[in-house]
């Protein structure tokens, strides 16, 4: 059956008028007043255990982030997220009260009209991804950071390198500060042979122009963070010198406790403070460079009218669709559709979908009404039944 609405977005470089889309999972045609279709965003570096909220450590900006790391432990936010699950440096994210909180992690991208995550930490067993209202990408390879190796599980750096193939990611923090230890992890992961075309580098606000050119030169990816470095470090990646160099930039949020609210906030910080990079490029690194440096399908990069699995689709408040970006809320997302599976949007057009074998929930936002895939209402009152009092979490519509 087809979707008609005002606008769809190609990808960064091709916006159409009026383009019917083929959509599998709708029993009927249905209209869209009023509204602009996308490919969903990607969220490229996330924790998400590590979404409580407000920001941790009080003495920042730090040297490096590894000095916050251990700043991190004894602030009041990690303290009160302790009372509900304590880390107990296993890493095991499949006990119930650290799945639930990285649930609710990925409700956070899915409210900000993201299809998929990348949760940085050790790898988990199958059902840890299984049962995400999102996709949090299951295939990776991963090292904390060079300077601390895999304190938190994982293979070293090279065997988990070796272990991707060249067929996934290998994700790394690097070079997350302006001190003399931050410096060399660069030159470090050359060394070793880990600077290659699947490498994802994380925040970068260490490289100098040669090493971004080095960086170009192996098309590896880079993740900026800004809003994570501008708190932890006050200085950022040099954003400038990589897309002049033609580095495949991507963007991430990191977890709430020390970065901005959600993917949204990301941009709009951004495109605050880098008024000249265009909103369609900032739109190109969270999808189609995300796609790449993630090694997902090609529709989670593009979307594809033929055969829309991947959808997002916005109320049109701006006549530019990239503009109309940053307006994004979980209000004005109508419908976010990942894998066929129809995640959030208005409650008005769920009974365009036939029966499922997933659970939703219904709520109101600013008086319309939303449908959810899962519960997050639940998870916000086992936090708070868990606490004594309400927690609120800046990223939930409710
Ligand atoms: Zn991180």
């Amino acid at each position: 059956m087809k979707l008609h609405t005002t606008q769809v977005v190609i990808d960064a470089n091709n916006t159409q008028k009026s383009l019917p889309l083929k959509l599998d999972i709708i029993t009927k045609d249905l209209s869209l007043e009023n509204s602009v279709a996308y490919c969903p965003l990607i969220n490229a570096h996330d924790h998400l255990v590590g979404n409580w909220y407000p920001k941790a450590g009080k003495d920042h900006p730090y040297p490096n982030s590894h000095i916050w790391v251990e700043d991190m432990k004894v602030s009041e936010s990690f303290l009160e997220r302790n009372i509900y699950w304590f880390n107990d440096g296993s890493f095991d994210l499949l006990v119930p009260e650290a799945h639930t909180l990285a649930r609710l992690g990925a409700y956070k991208s899915l409210f900000s009209g993201c299809s998929a995550v990348q949760d940085h930490g050790p790898n988990q067993p199958p059902r840890y991804y299984r049962e995400m209202p999102i996709n949090v990408i299951e295939a990776y390879r991963q090292c904390h950071s060079i300077t601390l190796g895999n304190w938190w599980g994982g293979e070293s750096p090279e065997k988990e390198m070796e272990l991707s193939g060249g067929k996934m990611p290998f994700i790394i923090h690097l070079g997350e500060g302006t001190d003399d230890v931050t410096k060399q992890e660069f030159a470090e992961l050359e060394k070793r042979g880990l600077l290659r075309e699947n490498t994802l580098l994380i925040h970068g606000i260490a490289f100098t122009k040669e090493e971004i050119a080095r960086i170009a030169e192996a098309k590896a990816s880079v993740c900026w963070c800004q809003n994570s470095n501008d708190y932890l470090i006050g200085k950022t990646f040099d954003i400038d010198a990589a897309l002049k160099l033609g580095v495949n930039v991507v963007i991430g949020t990191d977890s709430t406790m020390s970065g901005g609210i959600n993917l949204i906030a990301e941009l709009q910080e951004i495109h605050e403070k880098y008024p000249h990079i265009p909103q369609s490029q900032l739109f190109r690194m969270v999808t189609e460079n995300s796609a790449k440096a993630l090694y997902l399908p090609e529709d989670y990069g593009k979307l594809n009218p033929d055969r829309c699995r991947n959808l997002l689709v916005l109320d049109r408040i701006k006549e530019d669709p990239f503009a109309n970006i940053l307006e994004l809320d979980a209000l004005s997302i109508k419908l976010l559709i990942v894998e066929d599976i129809p995640r959030f949007g208005d409650r008005e057009i769920f009974d365009y979908f036939p029966k499922t074998e997933h659970e939703y929930t219904f709520f109101e936002i600013a008086g319309r009404e939303k449908f959810v895939i899962g519960d997050p209402l639940a998870i916000n009152e086992e936090i708070d039944a868990a606490l004594g009092y309400h927690k609120d979490f800046p990223f939930l519509p409710f």
